[in-house]
């Protein structure tokens, strides 16, 4: 029999296990295209429309000057310029963990995008090894839509 309700683990800290469960609508506005573009095996990021700066996590506004920005696709390989393994995750990552996020420097990008590294144990990873980005077959929508992989990682699709 599932337990219901609130169960006290202890007081001191209060930690306490609930469960809860809520559906919601939202609208991703002005970063629709890029989700949408993860569902079509495209990245894209923002090129300044004033001094070209190039934004490889898209930005609706230029950081640099402020001016607007347009889409721009990115390559799709890339380099890892740093990374961190992470030994605890969110409940999405659970059944991956430990792995491995990445920052990506791109030919022709002025900044970095975020991701996870898979298809490479933690201790082979090092910084400038070459990367391509994979995305999920069924798209979700999500950031977690695409990830990346050693450039010259056997059994890719
Ligand atoms: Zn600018």
């Amino acid at each position: 029999m599932e337990e219901n309700g609130t169960i006290l683990y202890g007081i001191d800290p209060l930690i306490l296990r609930d469960h809860y469960e809520i559906d919601y609508r939202h609208s991703y506005a002005q970063d629709s295209p890029f989700f949408v573009g993860l569902s079509k095996g495209k990245l894209l990021g923002s090129r300044c429309t004033v001094c070209d700066y190039v934004f490889a996590t898209p930005r609706a506004y230029c950081m640099q000057c402020g001016a607007a920005t347009e889409w721009q696709e990115l390559p799709l390989a890339g380099r890892i310029h740093t990374f961190t393994t992470c030994y605890y995750g969110g409940e999405a990552f659970l059944k991956e963990t430990p792995f491995t996020l990445i920052l990506v420097e791109f030919d022709g990008a002025d900044t970095l995008f975020l991701s996870r590294l898979k298809n490479l144990v933690p201790d082979q990873v090092c910084i400038g090894l070459p990367v391509r980005a994979r995305f999920a077959k069924t798209p979700a929508f999500k950031v977690t839509d695409v990830w990346f992989e050693p450039l010259d990682c056997a059994g890719s699709r």
